[in-house]
């Protein structure tokens, strides 16, 4: 169960009233669902969680993202780091966007499919609005459409 006061809470930079209610809801064992994104590709489903590392192809994931990030800031992306909910500098944060579940699953289905194919992401809980930028950016540069599905669990 999503607990929309912590998001409110981080919203406003109010750290203190996050780890109240982190620790309220941990007590009360309302624990939120981990994000996760799914792709169809070589012939089944493969399913990614946030800074997954757990995939065979993990490390040319992760390098095929660094690369297609340098292109990304080359053509006017921006990291809209307000998207991470945590206190951190702007590179760490900008580091925390790079192993989004979407991005990982965006990732494996460029290198696993053929150009000009459609991939289609399916994922849990709502895309961020830097991952959402940065699949309009993926887009353009690999010449795809982007067709994220919300699936609510
Ligand atoms: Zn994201």
């Amino acid at each position: 169960m999503v607990c929309p006061d912590v998001y409110i809470y981080a919203s406003a930079k109010q750290w203190d009233g996050v780890a109240r209610m982190r620790l309220l809801m941990r007590e009360r064992k309302i624990s939120k669902p981990p994000g996760w994104s799914s792709i169809e590709a070589v012939g089944q489903t493969h399913t990614f969680f946030a800074f997954d590392k757990s995939h065979p192809s993990s490390d040319e994931i992760y390098n095929f993202l660094k690369e297609l990030e340098e292109t990304m800031r080359a053509h006017g992306y921006v990291p809209e780091t307000k998207s991470v909910l945590v206190n951190l500098d702007e590179e760490e944060k900008e580091d925390l966007l790079c192993g989004h579940s979407e991005r990982l699953a965006i990732a494996f289905g460029i290198m696993n499919t053929k150009e000009g194919e459609v991939l289609r992401v399916i994922k849990n809980l709502r895309v961020c609005v830097d991952c959402h930028t940065a699949a309009k950016f993926i887009s353009r540069i690999v010449t795809r459409n982007d067709t994220l599905h919300k699936n609510a669990i």
